[in-house]
């Protein structure tokens, strides 16, 4: 009841207008009996011709009004409960995304294809006949009861009795329908489940002969399915006549009745009568609807059960638990205004807790393969996930508390340099303050100025060199435990004894953190796990340095023009006097 009451709220401006015109229609049609017991009392007896015509006027606007009122009740209904179908089975269908194997295994596809079709179906009937009928059977019945009673207060007697019975039949209806209602849905998954089996491995089941077998297992789940449907369609060909056979019984007692005591006026009697049948019609609904009520809530019992499905992701504290394993999957992007690509199909796979170096010429599209990561921008085809879920579908602050971004420039702001380190994490103790800045080489310098952590940085870190805004950005980014760590050229103002060991501190102390770690040195990549030689937004190659070497015609003329001859005594490693810049 809770899910679909959460979807009728979305659209509850729809839904009030389409109750409205519903009561509009409910009026209309309670007034009628009432005119027309007034032509016959004050007109026909009379032989008032006036009264008659203006009566007569007055029922005809009525019923135009019930007209257009019924007319756009069943507008504003049929528009309300397919939206609100759709976006049930959108968000069952993103929730599926988001879900392991393992809770789709428990699930079980086929149950899940039910509920993403019919079950769904069942609630949007439900909530589409609320608003067309539920609420008028419940006023008109009310509503010709008050006017019987009001009119004729002789019958009340009579209409408790019926009420009475009427409403033990309806109980008695929804107490047997619900489960087997419920049995229905089940049988149905079943039904599908053979179905699908069948049809994956009908190849299989041809080769071996085994089609007797098969139809014999969908026999049996459609005659399940056959029988459920035929015990639950029972309750309701058994209640539904017993509630107008009580009924019709009042309309028969008050006809029977008003031959003994004949009434004052006949128009009254008419007007009794015709309120009875409203009831009748009314009581009829009644129970139609909670049928339909009954159906609908073992639907929407079945959905909500995927939509609460936890993802086996999440932890026991009810944290994502990410591991940090990246895919891009033949990602292409292109940015806005801009003809060509700046990425064109890439595919590749960072396991958790690897590092893997991305190298390239400037504009080869580095910076814009890092940035599809924490969403900055979305590809514009192909995918990227993070432990197999579509980055589309984590949740915004989710995923970027898993990632940190260490920039291509630094940005530091006017305050102090611990103020700018907390930029990471607002709450973090000084321990881990010094920690990340350690790892970051940071500490050092930092150790060295007057004021230490409380140093106050100009405009833009202007009283720091270019290493260390990059070594502060980068304790910044360690400072938010990511998950995935990217470091974009961010370690090229640094001499190679200072980039080295930034980059072994990362590797010893951040063992279960994946980093995408790019530079233009080869000597800074060529350490990582794997590299990835991109080259105009394109994959060059993507293996371990010795792999590349051998193989990867790109990468072999970026390490011939930086180590290659006359580059020798450069090599990375931080001996004495291997320095860059
Ligand atoms: P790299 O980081 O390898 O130097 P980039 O990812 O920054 O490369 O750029 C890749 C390509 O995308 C380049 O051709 C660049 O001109 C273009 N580019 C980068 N940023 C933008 C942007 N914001 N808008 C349009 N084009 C851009
Ligand atoms: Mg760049």
């Amino acid at each position: 009841m809770k899910l679909m009451l959460s979807y009728i709220r979305r659209h509850i401006g729809k839904f009030l207008t389409a109750l409205l015109f519903l009561s509009m229609e409910t009026a209309a049609d309670l007034l009628q009996p009432t005119y027309m017991s007034f032509i016959v009392d004050n007109g026909v007896k009379a032989k008032d011709t006036g009264k008659i015509l203006e009566y007569g006027a007055i029922m005809l606007a009525i019923a135009a009004m019930g007209a257009l009122g019924a007319v756009m009740r069943n507008i504003y209904a049929t528009k309300t409960s397919q939206q609100i179908g759709k976006e049930m089975r959108l968000d069952i269908y993103k929730k599926i995304q988001t879900l392991s194997f393992e809770n789709i295994d428990r699930l079980q596809p086929s149950s899940i294809i039910t509920r993403i079709t019919n079950d769904v179906t069942q609630i949007q009937m439900f909530i589409n006949g609320t608003m067309r009928i539920m609420l008028k059977a419940p006023v008109t019945c009310l509503g010709a009861l008050i006017l019987i009673i009001w009119r004729t207060p002789g019958l009340i007697p009579m209409i408790v009795v019926i009420l009475i019975i009427s409403g033990f039949l309806i109980a008695g209806n929804m107490r047997l329908g619900y489960p087997r209602f419920h049995r229905m849905q089940k049988r149905l998954d079943r039904l599908n489940q053979v179905s699908r089996e069948f049809l994956s491995a009908i190849r299989v089941v041809k080769a071996f002969r085994a089609e007797e077998e098969e139809e014999e297992k969908f026999r049996q789940a459609a005659e399940g399915l056959a029988a459920a449907g035929v015990s639950a369609m029972r309750v309701m060909a058994v209640f539904g006549p017993l509630i107008n056979l009580t009924v019709n019984a009042g309309i028969v007692a008050l006809l029977w009745i008003s031959t003994i005591q004949p009434p004052a006026e006949i128009g009254r009697l008419m007007a009794s009568i015709n309120y009875m049948t409203q009831v009748l019609f009314a009581l009829g609904m009644v129970s139609h609807i909670l049928n339909s009520a009954v159906r609908a809530l073992a639907s929407s019992r079945r959905v909500e059960e995927v939509l609460q499905e936890e993802p086996a992701q999440i932890n026991h504290h009810g944290e994502l638990e990410i591991r940090g394993n990246i895919v891009f999957d033949n990602v292409s992007f292109t940015y806005a205004g801009s003809a060509a690509p700046a990425l064109e199909n890439i595919s590749f796979q960072a396991h958790a807790g690897e590092t893997i170096g991305i190298i390239g010429p400037t504009g080869s599209g580095k910076s814009t393969l890092v940035n599809l990561v924490p969403r900055f921008y979305d590809a514009t085809s192909g995918r990227i996930l993070i432990d197999g879920m579509d980055i589309r579908l984590i949740d915004m602050n989710i995923l970027r508390k898993l990632i940190a971004v260490a920039p291509q420039k630094a940005l530091l702001f006017t305050g102090t340099i611990a103020d700018n380190l907390r930029w990471g994490d607002e709450e973090a103790a000084m321990e881990d303050i010094q920690r990340a800045a350690e790892i970051a080489c940071a500490a050092e310098f930092i150790a060295e100025t007057e004021y230490g952590y409380d140093t106050l940085l100009g405009q833009e870190g202007v009283n720091l060199s270019g290493g260390q805004k990059q070594r502060l950005s980068i304790a910044r980014a360690l400072l938010r435990k990511p998950k995935i760590l990217i470091l974009d050229d961010c370690t090229s103002a640094l001499d190679a004894t200072t980039e080295a060991n930034v980059l072994q501190g990362l590797q010893r102390e951040m063992t279960d953190m994946t980093v995408l770690l790019i530079s233009q040195r080869i000597s800074t990549v060529m350490k990582a796990d794997r590299i990835l030689c991109l080259e105009d937004g394109k994959v060059q190659g993507f293996g371990t340095h010795e792999e590349l070497l051998a193989g990867c015609s790109a990468y072999q003329a970026i390490y011939n023009s930086q180590i290659g001859q006359g580059w020798k005594d450069r090599t990375y490693a931080g001996k004495a006097g291997a320095v860059y810049e």
